[in-house]
């Protein structure tokens, strides 16, 4: 790729000399002035870092100019003063592609860092795959669970609508699945709000009940009822959460775990 570089410069200062030194050419007194210069690298024309600074000397009366460096030693003594005095600055522009340049990489750093541990966040852990299957279970559920494919939730249905009162139990949806001797229970209740939360937990209970007619005494049972946002409540052989609001869904994953024969 062709890139333009090179350097350049700029006059960043300018100044009389304030000493009554003569023009080494005509001289005239308090004609001299300092002007300085900036060089900096440029790319593409445009000023990367800065290089070295310059002076030269002009004549105000006959403009005779010269390097600082030609001048006769006590006119550039009385330069260095001058400039020590009130010393040239240069100015940001001199450096700000470099700036520019170390702001973007500090950037593309800083949001690699971010990035890498958002991506760390959210990685999924090992075991995540089960709650990507809990999740596509709960989208199975149904308020017309059917005997041919699901004939625990088409049970539990009836029973259900049996057993507990104070709630719509024909909204509630169903689906149960199998894992070994382990059994899935889902329920999503959409309108859990105008249930009291001390008798929520009775649903939970009835579908026990209910349970206890159709699978095997030893089938671990894991019951999960599902709100509009969250798992609200959950049993299994390990853990209850019954308290009607909030449920940890993650108790539900060991269900997926490969059941050894
Ligand atoms: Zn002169």
């Amino acid at each position: 790729m062709f890139i333009l570089f090179g350097h350049s410069k700029s006059q960043i200062h300018f100044k009389k000399i304030t000493e009554d030194i003569e023009c080494p050419v005509c001289k005239s007194h308090n004609t001299l002035f300092v002007y300085s210069y900036g060089r900096y690298f440029h790319v593409f024309y445009i000023p990367f870092f800065p290089l070295n600074k310059f002076n030269q000397i002009q004549c105000s009366h006959c403009k005779y100019t010269c390097n600082e460096n030609e001048l006769p030693y006590s006119l550039q003594n009385a330069v260095y003063r001058s400039n020590l005095l009130n010393p040239p600055k240069r100015p940001i522009w001199h450096g700000i592609g470099g700036l520019l340049s170390v702001g973007f990489i500090v950037f593309l750093f800083a949001i690699t860092i971010i990035g890498a541990v958002i991506g760390i966040r959210q990685e999924p852990k090992p075991d995540d795959s089960r709650k990507e299957l809990l999740k596509i279970d709960i989208e199975k559920t149904t308020e017309n669970p059917e005997y041919e494919t699901d004939s625990v939730s088409f049970f539990l249905k009836s029973c259900v609508h049996e057993s507990v009162s104070g709630m719509k139990t024909e909204k509630i949806r169903y689906y149960t699945r199998y894992n070994g001797d382990k059994i899935l229970v889902l329920l999503k209740v959409s309108d859990m709000k105008k249930v009291e939360k001390s008798t929520r937990k009775e649903l939970v209970y009835a579908v026990e009940n209910c349970l206890d007619f159709i699978v095997p005494e030893d089938t671990e049972r894991f019951i999960g009822v599902d709100g509009n946002w969250n798992m609200l409540m959950v049993k299994t052989p390990t853990a209850s959460e019954l308290k009607g609001d909030f449920a940890d869904e993650e108790l539900l994953l060991p269900f997926y775990d490969i059941t050894q024969p």
